[in-house]
C-alpha cells in the first residue's frame, strides 16, 4: 500500500435512480492516490451501481464525480480521457472470445491510446508476465480456466495504464480453488501505487488489503473506516450483522 494524501477521486452526494427506484441515495467518498479501497455490503445495496457511476457506465441522477479536482459530469468535461484513466475488471471477465490472450491485451491500447502494434505488444507481454500468463499468449479465452481468464482481464486492464482500477466482485464467478490466484495478483498490483477500488465478498482479503473500507447498504455508506475499525469495532448494527455472516 503506497497511499498518498492527494485526493484523486471524490464522489459528492451521488444519487442514482432507475425510474422510481432510488438505488443510490447519497454516496460521498474520497479516494487518495495509491489507496486501496474496498466496498462491502449486502446484495442489492448499490455496490455495483456505485462503481458504474464512477466510470460513467451509469449517469448519476444527482451529485458530483470529482477527478483531480474537476467534476467529470460537467457538460464540457472530456469524458473520453477520463474513461481511459479509469479501468474496470468485471465479475464475468468479458474477454474478446475471437481474439487470443495477447490480442486481448493489445486492442484497447491500439484503438484508444493509439499505441503502435509493437508498443502495445511490449506492454501486453510485460503485463501478462506480471499476472503469470505469459505462456498462454496464443490461447483463446475459452481454452483457459476462469482464474486464468480473470488474470488476463487484469493484464488487459492495466495495459491501458489506468490511474484508477475498479473491480466488481472479480472472484465471485470463480471456482473456489481459483480465487487465491486472482487475489494474489491483486495483492501484487496493490503494491505498485495503482489506486484500486474493489467490490468484494472476500472478507479476509478486504481486511488484509484495504486502506479504507466502505460498507454500502440501501444506497448509502452506512459505515466506513480502516479494517480494524470496521472488522473489530463496527459502530453500525447493520455492519456488525453483515460481518457476522462471514465468521
Ligand atoms: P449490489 O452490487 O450491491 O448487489 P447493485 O448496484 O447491482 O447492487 O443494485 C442495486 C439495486 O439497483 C438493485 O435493486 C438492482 O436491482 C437495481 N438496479 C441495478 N441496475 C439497474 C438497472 N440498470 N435498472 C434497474 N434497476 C437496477
Ligand atoms: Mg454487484
Amino acid at each position: 500500500m503506497t497511499e498518498t494524501n492527494e485526493t484523486i477521486l471524490s464522489l459528492k452526494h451521488i444519487q442514482k435512480a432507475f425510474g422510481e427506484h432510488q438505488v443510490l441515495r447519497d454516496i460521498s467518498l474520497d479516494i487518495n492516490k495509491g489507496e486501496i479501497a474496498t466496498i462491502i455490503g449486502p446484495s442489492g445495496g448499490g455496490k455495483s451501481t456505485t462503481l458504474r457511476c464512477i466510470n460513467l457506465l451509469e449517469e448519476p441522477t444527482a451529485g458530483e464525480v470529482i477527478f483531480h479536482g474537476e467534476n467529470v459530469l460537467e457538460p464540457n468535461y472530456n469524458r473520453n480521457i477520463y474513461r481511459a484513466k479509469v479501468g474496470m475488471v468485471f465479475q464475468q471477465f468479458d474477454l474478446f472470445e475471437n481474439k487470443n490472450v495477447l490480442a486481448n491485451c493489445m486492442v484497447g491500447q491500439e484503438l484508444v491510446l493509439k499505441h503502435s502494434k509493437e508498443e502495445a505488444r511490449q506492454v501486453a507481454l510485460a503485463n501478462l508476465k506480471k499476472v503469470g500468463m505469459e505462456q498462454y499468449i496464443n490461447a483463446r479465452p475459452s481454452q483457459l480456466s476462469g482464474g486464468q481468464q480473470q488474470r488476463v482481464a487484469i493484464a488487459r486492464a492495466i495495459s491501458m495504464d489506468p490511474e484508477i482500477l475498479l473491480f466488481d466482485e472479480p472472484t465471485s464467478a470463480l471456482d473456489p480453488e481459483m480465487v487465491g490466484e486472482v487475489l494474489s495478483v491483486m495483492q501484487n498490483l496493490a503494491t505498485t501505487g495503482l489506486t484500486m477500488i474493489i467490490v468484494t465478498h472476500e472478507m479476509a482479503f478486504a481486511r488484509d488489503i484495504s486502506d479504507q473500507i466502505f460498507f454500502i447498504s440501501d444506497g448509502v455508506i452506512a459505515e466506513q473506516g480502516n479494517p480494524d475499525q470496521l472488522f473489530n469495532h463496527p459502530q453500525n448494527e447493520k455492519t456488525a450483522k453483515f460481518l457476522s455472516n462471514f465468521q
